[in-house]
């Protein structure tokens, strides 16, 4: 067997042990007789698969009793619409800081359905910063306001100085940074993430609500994308992925195994000053995000030459790094450094990348 070193932006790496547990158990979960794939969401066995994922994600996240915990479908993206549909109810407006991609998507969705307030942006810069904001940006009618904690394109990512002084509700979109660094759940109404960025494949959506917000929904909105509903089905309203959700549980145990998010920060930390203390040493590759606002998970960095950089992205993916290309908005390359890529792989890639340097020159 020979397993690269995945640098993809989502779907991404599982951890190895993850993967060789789930192939342990393909043809048989437990003393079922079945794979999880085949059996039924009703059944006792299943029920015990769900349960145990939500009670560690209750844990590793030390998520309060009066938060539901819900694993949906529709990807992040669905979201975009839920959020406003269940909770852009009261006075229907809300505030939105725009700091890249997935968060203009969620403004310009939530625009369809409600008052959309953009109260902040980094565009200017190619959202290579988070903007700073104050109280008085914020409109003391909205019924929420809306943040994108680590933005996976660009690679910034929200820091507590920098979060939102707003009365409102605050909701964010964690897709890309969950479980990767410990985040205070009750500074929030609403955290969510897609799976396959942090937690498992893609199929699953993580969606932690703080009950109170629970009410009525905007007029028109589709059963399926009503948070009420799947809270009173335990998120089986309809076959939830059973699969997905199964990994998600082994991805979870194995997070609690390495001591939870606290010890995975750390070594998260160790894996991300690694490699902008050689972007910032280097004279070829230079990050492309202010020191200040850069993310623990997503690294974008170029040469300034479109041609170098292509011939990096080449030689990188035949010594074993692949995915390393960056979003075609920013260009250049883009390391994500999830949970589950080992410190080795980034020690490794700087290695590369300093050999690189030395050649090309
Ligand atoms: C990947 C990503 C999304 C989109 O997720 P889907 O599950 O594909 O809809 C949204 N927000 C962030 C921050 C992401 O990284």
């Amino acid at each position: 067997m020979s397993r690269v070193y995945n640098f993809s932006a989502g779907p991404s790496m599982l951890p190895l042990e993850v993967l060789e547990k789930a192939a342990a158990e393909m043809t048989e979960h437990g003393t079922s007789g079945q794979s999880v794939m085949e059996m039924s969401h009703r059944s006792k066995e299943y029920q015990a698969i769900i349960d145990n994922a939500e009670a560690l994600v209750r844990e590793i996240m030390h998520v309060p009793d009066n938060y539901m915990v819900l694993f949906l479908q529709g990807g992040a993206s669905s979201q975009f619409s839920a959020i406003p549909m269940n909770i852009g109810t009261k006075n229907k407006k809300a505030d939105y800081i725009i700091t890249g991609q997935w968060a203009k998507k969620a403004a310009d969705e939530a625009e369809r359905y409600i008052t959309v307030n953009r109260v902040a942006s980094s565009a200017d810069k190619t959202f290579s910063y988070i903007p700073t904001t104050d109280s008085s940006m914020f409109d003391p009618e909205a019924d929420y306001c809306y943040i994108c904690y680590n933005n996976t394109i660009y690679g910034t990512h929200y820091t507590e100085n920098k979060l939102p002084d707003t009365k409102a509700t605050l909701v964010a979109d964690i897709s890309s940074c969950v479980m990767a660094e410990e985040i205070d759940v009750t500074k929030f109404g609403i955290l969510y993430a897609g799976a396959q960025k942090n937690l498992g494949p893609a199929g699953v959506t993580l969606v932690i609500v703080r009950n109170d917000l629970i009410g009525e929904t905007l007029d028109g909105t589709p059963t399926m994308f009503k948070y009420s509903i799947h809270q009173k089905n335990g998120s089986m309203y309809n076959t939830p992925p059973t699969y997905g959700i199964y990994v998600l549980g082994l991805v979870l145990q194995w997070i609690k195994d390495k001591g939870g998010v606290r010890e995975l920060q750390k070594i998260n930390e160790k894996k991300a000053k690694l490699l902008y203390d050689f972007l910032d040493s280097s004279k070829m590759f230079k990050g492309t995000v202010v020191p200040e606002d850069r993310s623990l998970m997503n690294v974008p960095f170029v040469t300034g030459n479109d041609e170098l950089d292509a011939k990096f992205v080449a030689e990188a993916k035949s010594n074993g790094f692949i995915n390393i290309k960056g979003h075609r908005s920013v260009g250049g390359m883009r390391a994500s450094i999830y949970n589950a890529m080992p410190l080795e792989g980034v020690e490794k890639l700087v290695e590369f990348m300093k050999k690189f340097e030395a050649e090309n020159a």
